[in-house]
């Protein structure tokens, strides 16, 4: 704490590791006299940078760039940047962290990164953003590649954006690679990668009911968040016969209890990813509630998946959805609950599968992405949603077997931790010191 002041959701993450790691380093002692612990929590590198960009009425503007690249033992640096307000060196830190120990989950070759920028896209035009990001590559392009360090979306980094990343950076390079990932069909994007980590996230849920005898036919769910995420979680509960009664955004949440079906997504997107508006605007479309500077955790429900952002559900809103019957939550954003919220959800014995694992699909598909494009073709539908599917059987099938308790209940946040470590460390014993 005393070496990262400040870096509030970084502490947050390493504390929540480190809680599962240091029972398990006692008794592998290997990793404790090579203090892998110490090295895995301090990045191998962090870029900061100015990004100075045009507005529409020709004012200068300056943000802040970020590039952390944590751990590149399994491979290539990998993870998003995200574009919003919010950003900060410890944020991004926190998820830099996060990945290293999801992307080894993915069972993928991809070591772990995050980046991004205080810039916030929200009432920008697409000039706006198209000079911000160029102007934001003009300085990440000298320190990423297809085999260095390869970036994504996440939160206000969606298509529009990777596009123009990606066309400043082969115009800078004057060459053809797979830089990024997340990019469209045309040029050298994989299907399913927009829908990855919802799908996956649901999947993942699906595998957790399985072993209680159970599915999500006929489940009421929650979901937060609109944006990426959210959107093909809801199309994906919807397919396997669940019923989703909630969305939100940054301003608010809306409870439609009859079920957002697939007319009401097409809605949905269409007013989230074209129009750019507000979930409210679905309230007021369907005749349905809308609850202001509220989330959704007080609806009664069997499942809930938190696609929004971090630390959106806090122990209050945990013992809301324990005490209305809510006993599968699986996170698809990052780090949505809060420490003690996912003290309640242990404590209660519910099924919980924290992000590293429940959202890891989307880098999954990026790591998909990445072979596609070293190879030079491109996988059908079906084939990269079969890889999906068993990629998050996969990580399930990890997460227990190092998170069962002697009691046969599964702590699936001691299993992707423990499950996620293992193959970093070892590759990192192997290489020596670096
Ligand atoms: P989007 O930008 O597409 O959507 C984000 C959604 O969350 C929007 O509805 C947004 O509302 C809401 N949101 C953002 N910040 C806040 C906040 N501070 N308070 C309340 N709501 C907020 O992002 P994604 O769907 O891609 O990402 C969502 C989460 O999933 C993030 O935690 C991300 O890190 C994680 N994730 C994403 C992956 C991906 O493949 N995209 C992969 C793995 C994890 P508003 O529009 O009002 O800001």
């Amino acid at each position: 704490i005393a070496k990262n002041p400040g870096e509030v959701e970084f502490h947050q993450a390493v504390h929540e590791v480190a809680e599962s790691l240091i029972p398990y380093i006692e008794e592998n002692p290997k990793y404790k006299v090579a203090k892998i612990l110490e090295r895995i929590a301090e990045p191998e590198r962090v870029i900061i940078f100015r990004v100075p960009w045009l507005d529409d009425k020709g004012e200068v503007q300056v943000n802040r760039g970020f590039r952390i690249e944590m751990n590149s033992a399994i491979g290539p640096y990998k993870g998003g940047l995200r574009f919003h307000p919010t950003v900060n060196l410890g944020i991004l830190k926190f998820l830099a962290f996060e990945q290293v120990f999801k992307n080894s989950l993915t069972t993928l070759p991809m070591g772990g990164g995050k980046g991004g920028s205080d810039f916030d896209p929200k009432g920008k035009s697409d000039n706006e953003v198209m000079k911000f990001t160029q102007s934001f590559m003009s300085e990440l392009f000298r320190h990423i590649g297809p085999d260095t360090d390869v970036p994504a979306g996440d939160i206000g980094v969606g298509g529009r954006e990777i596009g123009f990343l990606f066309g400043q950076y082969k115009r800078l390079r004057n060459e053809f690679t797979g830089v990024l990932t997340g990019k469209g069909r045309e040029w050298g994007g994989s299907l399913i990668r927009p829908e990855a980590t919802g799908y996956g996230c649901t999947y993942f849920a699906e595998e957790m009911l399985k072993t209680r005898n159970d599915s999500l036919k006929g489940k009421t769910v929650l979901v937060s968040g609109s944006g990426n995420v959210a959107q093909f979680a809801v199309q994906k509960v919807t397919q396997l016969g669940g019923k989703v009664v909630t969305l939100s955004d940054s301003s608010g949440f809306i409870h439609d209890p009859k079920g957002i079906d697939a007319e009401k997504l097409a809605y949905l997107m269409n007013l989230k990813n074209v129009k750019r508006g507000r979930i409210k605007e679905y309230a007021d479309k369907f005749g349905c509630e809308y609850y202001e500077g509220k989330r959704p955790w007080s609806i009664k429900c069997d499942v809930a998946l938190p696609c929004a952002t971090q630390n959106e559900v806090n122990a209050e809103d945990a013992m809301a959805l324990v005490a209305n019957g809510c006993f599968v939550v699986s996170e698809g954003a990052n780090m949505p609950s809060t420490p003690e919220a996912v003290e309640v959800f242990l404590k209660n014995k519910i099924l919980y599968g924290p992000g590293k694992a429940a959202n890891a699909g989307g880098v999954a598909v990026s790591g998909l992405e990445m072979t596609q494009n070293s190879m030079r073709l491109s996988w059908s539908r079906e084939e990269v949603d079969a890889k999906l599917h068993q990629i998050m059987c996969d990580i399930h099938e990890t997460c227990v077997k190092f998170g069962k308790d002697a009691d046969g209940y599964i702590n699936y946040v001691n299993g992707a931790n423990i499950g996620g470590f293992v193959k970093v460390a070892d590759a990192m014993l192997a290489q020596g010191l670096v």
